[in-house]
């Protein structure tokens, strides 16, 4: 009889369960109580028992498998729980601890709106694609005041600010999960908890105002997520003494450009242009030059306008709110949207082919006029600059017409490249006036860290690669804390420990970064070949890298990676030219000369960037200024930051891929919760002693309550002694080396005792 939909979580009477357990039956039979829900997987005894009838659909065939009894082998069962912990908040407490009783209680507590349960120390957070009553001013004073325990994104923040106001160690709050899990939102409740707790200057207002501008420039609809973020953050966010909140300091990592210029079917670019195009004053759209979506080039690609329940213009209201929070001046607003409605008329020029080699002229219309007037350079530059390259040639100059395709990669690359300016533009604006003032001194932060999930589409491209190689990296940080570390500090101290197996992903990310022959290597030296191609890139590293077992050779310019969370498969095409990101030193040059003084800015940092990727050329100095060697470094930095803080782990869940409020697919939960690892991580808690002193820390801390008399006054005897005058039981706890370690709970009556003394 089961219990949860998936196959296997049953309830049986005993004299059932002996008939299960035993030998000699090969098969029971059992009667489905429940609708079994999420019964899609192709290998589930029950489907196999009810195939999908095509005519049906798998929701009937669902209804039709209630109440009916059907035979299997006893193999596929395991115990359910008792009714009694149906719901528990932690999967600690759960008597059997399998997949299934995993999923029925979350299931159980979902159904309940108790979006959250603990894992241990892991903190699951199932999205409700609803408003929850979970959230505001009272709750927050609870948690505070602890007057609530249960398992909340606001007690993980509670716990990283009274870690570090206690230990005096910076914390992190690291939250993962795919696209439309609920991470932004997740670490938008913990910014709001922490700002309440350490709110005062009003800066804390400025930090949560971020995220609407952050938002708006870095987040886009995709088929995944109506408000997918394209780019990964860590907020810094920095407490005073008086555990106040003196300043803040956000760091973005890889925005997807590319979205700017061409994206999936259904998609959107970011919302700033949208939003810009509704909510615009009159005033501003005529002096800007702005006009309606559907008048934009680079709009139109993707066929989707709009956003289902999103009111554009309301939210550009609140970006210019927003910005006045940040103190922008409305000149400097101004500044930004000039840049944007140039990149968006930049996307409407034309070309005109001229010749049986498909060079190109530049057609004079509006996008041509409309991108150069605010730019603020001459009309005949920017035509030059599209379809003509200077080429030398010894001592002589010789012009060159572009081809159609060159041309138009080459307005595209402009276009994400002031895009990409403009948006590390603003981060830094914001970094400013957030800036950590003289009374952070005591240099004591939270980070919180929402990066973008793991990928994996029918096309993967680039962009998935670097950001599936970012969650390798978060991954073996949590591999690393969770299970590496706990397990070695008691193998370490000598204590009888059995072994939680658990995935590691080392040889993964070694196929990413070992030198000279990793993913990334063999990228940048392709990249550095003018003959190379897509093409021969999949050929090297097919060749090279066969022998990896995360390596799939696939043909035809595609290549597949076994990554914790899956496989997936890569195509080649665009890694060579995206890994370069060549913007051609004539675009920077016209960016230079012109009027715009973003436009200039922009163009003074690209030209340094620039002059670095052709010293690499020339010096060979071993720093490559490639996107892939960038990134890698940059989150070697991430790493490096997130290390010397004490983390703790949020995992979002996706429940259905619908965006449905209180629907509950077991199969695809079950699958995120595989692919981190949170049985595993149950386990080792269980298994575990999650509290530890050294023998000296427990001799000083409970030496006082000791009331006889030892041979030594060695710290190891007189704890040794205390244990046994508080009949702790042997079981729950074990002397290592250097340590006492401590089964959940074992400290209490010591601490009781203590207080009363
Ligand atoms: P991506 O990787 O694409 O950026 P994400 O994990 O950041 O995805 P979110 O944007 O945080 O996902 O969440 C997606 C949507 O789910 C939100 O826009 C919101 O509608 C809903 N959602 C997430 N968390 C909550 C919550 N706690 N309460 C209510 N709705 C939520
Ligand atoms: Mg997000």
């Amino acid at each position: 009889v089961f219990k949860s939909g998936l196959f296997g979580s049953k309830r049986l009477s005993r004299n059932e369960r002996k008939e299960a357990d035993s030998p000699y039956f090969k098969s029971i039979q059992v009667e489905i109580e429940e609708r079994p829900e999420g019964l899609v997987s192709p290998n589930s005894p029950v489907l196999s028992a009810f195939p999908v009838d095509e005519n049906l659909g798998l929701f009937d065939t669902l209804d039709y498998a209630l109440k009916k009894v059907i035979t299997v082998s006893p193999d596929v069962l395991l115990p359910a729980n008792p009714s009694i912990l149906d719901g528990v908040d932690d999967l600690i407490q759960l008597s059997y601890l399998n997949e299934p009783s995993v999923l029925h209680n979350l299931c159980v507590r979902f159904s309940r709106n108790f979006v959250y349960t603990k894992a241990g120390p892991v903190l699951i957070a199932l999205n409700p694609f609803k408003e929850v009553p979970l959230y505001g001013k009272d709750l927050i004073s609870a948690y505070r005041e602890k007057q609530m325990d249960s398992p909340h994104v606001y007690a993980i923040a509670d716990a990283a600010f009274t870690g570090m106001m206690r230990d005096g160690i910076n914390q992190s709050i690291i939250i993962s999960g795919e696209s439309g899990a609920g991470k932004t939102e997740t670490a938008k409740i913990a910014m709001h908890y922490l700002a309440a707790l350490g709110g005062e200057s009003g800066m804390e207002y400025q930090i949560l105002q971020t995220n609407s501008i952050l938002e708006a420039f870095g987040n886009a609809k995709t088929s995944r997520n109506d408000n997918s973020s394209r780019f990964g953050k860590l907020i810094e966010i920095h407490f005073s003494s008086t555990q106040k909140i003196c300043g803040a300091k956000i760091q973005t990592f890889l925005l997807e450009k590319s979205r700017v210029v061409q994206r999936a079917s259904g998609e959107r670019s970011y919302h700033i242009f949208y939003q810009l195009c509704a909510g615009a004053p009159p005033d501003i759209k005529d002096k800007l030059k702005i006009k309606e979506v559907m008048d934009y080039d680079y709009l139109k690609k993707g066929n989707c306008l709009r956003i289902d329940g999103v009111d554009d213009a309301k939210q550009f209201k609140m970006l210019m709110k927003a910005l006045d929070t940040m103190e922008m001046a409305k000149e400097d607003q101004m500044k930004v949207f000039s840049i944007l409605s140039a990149v968006l008329w930049l996307g409407n020029i034309k070309f005109s082919v001229i010749d049986s080699e498909n060079h190109v002229e530049v057609l004079s219309n509006e996008g041509l006029t409309n991108a150069a007037k605010l730019l603020g350079c001459k009309i005949k530059d920017l035509k030059a600059v599209l379809s003509t390259r200077k080429i030398h040639a010894g001592s002589d100059h010789i012009t060159q017409k572009l081809t159609l395709i060159q041309a138009t990669d080459g307005r595209d690359a402009l276009a994400k490249a002031m895009y990409a300016s403009l948006f590390d533009w603003l981060v830094e604006r914001i970094n400013k006036s957030l800036k950590i003032g003289d009374n952070c001194r005591s240099g004591q932060s939270i980070s919180i860290l929402d990066i973008y999930g793991f990928e994996s589409f029918h096309k993967n491209g680039f962009e998935q690669f670097c950001i599936n190689y970012a969650n390798e990296r978060l991954q073996q940080h949590f591999n690393r804390h969770l299970f590496k570390l706990e397990q070695e500090e008691y193998v370490d101290d000598g204590i009888d420990w059995t072994r939680v197996e658990f995935v590691d992903n080392t040889d993964c990310l070694n196929l990413f970064e070992k030198k000279p022959l990793g993913l990334f290597s063999l990228l940048d030296e392709e990249s550095t070949f003018p003959k190379a191609t897509d093409l021969t890139f999949a050929n090297k590293i097919t060749e090279h890298l066969n022998s990896n077992p995360c390596f799939k050779a696939e043909r035809g310019g595609t290549f597949g990676i076994c990554h914790y969370a899956g496989e997936v498969s890569y195509d080649a095409s665009g890694f060579l030219e995206k890994n370069r990101d060549p913007l051609h030193s004539e675009y920077i040059n016209l960016l230079l000369s012109c009027q715009n003084q973003l436009a200039k800015l922009f163009a003074s940092k690209m030209s340094s960037v620039s002059q670095k990727k052709s010293n690499h050329r020339t010096s060979f100095d071993g720093q490559k200024h490639t996107v892939g060697t960038e990134f890698k470094a940059q989150l070697f930095k991430l790493m490096q930051q997130l290390e010397s803080t004490t983390p703790h782990f949020i995992r979002c869940i996706k429940p259905n891929s619908r965006h449905r409020a209180g629907l509950y697919d077991s199969e695809l939960v079950s699958h995120q919760l595989r692919c981190c690892g949170v049985l595993e991580v149950v386990r080792i808690c269980r298994a575990g002693y999650p509290t530890r002193f050294t023998h000296q820390q427990f001799a000083e801390r409970y030496g006082l309550l000791f009331m006889g008399q030892t041979s030594s006054q060695e710290p190891l005897s007189i704890s040794v002694a205390i244990l046994q005058q508080f009949n702790i039981a042997p079981e729950m706890y074990q002397v290592g080396y250097t340590k006492i370690f401590f089964r959940a709970g074992q400290i209490a009556v010591l601490e009781e005792s203590r207080n009363r003394v």
